[in-house]
């Protein structure tokens, strides 16, 4: 899984606010904008302009900064059991293979009388 840099991050913030990012390039900016309060803070600012916006249309006024927090975290979550699966996968497949390797050093070890 590959980083972004501050310049793509902000590639994507109205994407993202707009509901247009998905797969890969969506779990990069989520990850990106966790841990970097500079983007984190410009994504804040867009999606509190382009909220208030709609909202002032339609009359509403709702806790704006609250909504963009759950809207990450929904997200990230509904992400994380992808990736999640991905991951148990990989440890599956190097327990089995140090299973193996264990088996056959004991069998080595068995073969030529040395206890180890
Ligand atoms: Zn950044």
């Amino acid at each position: 899984m590959e980083y972004i840099d501050c310049n793509e991050c902000e590639l994507h913030m109205n994407p993202f606010i707009e509901n247009r990012l998905v797969g890969e390039t969506l779990w990069q900016f989520l990850t990106h904008v966790e841990k970097c309060p500079e983007c984190f803070e410009e994504l804040e600012i867009r999606y509190l302009i382009a909220e208030a916006l709609g909202r002032l249309e339609n009359g509403e006024s709702i806790d704006l900064k609250n909504e963009l927090y759950q809207k990450i975290r929904v997200t990230k979550r509904a992400m994380y059991f992808h990736y999640f699966n991905e991951d148990v996968l990989r440890i599956l497949e190097i327990i089995s293979m140090i299973i193996v390797s264990y088996e056959l050093f004991g069998f080595l070890s068995h073969f030529f009388g040395i206890v180890f």
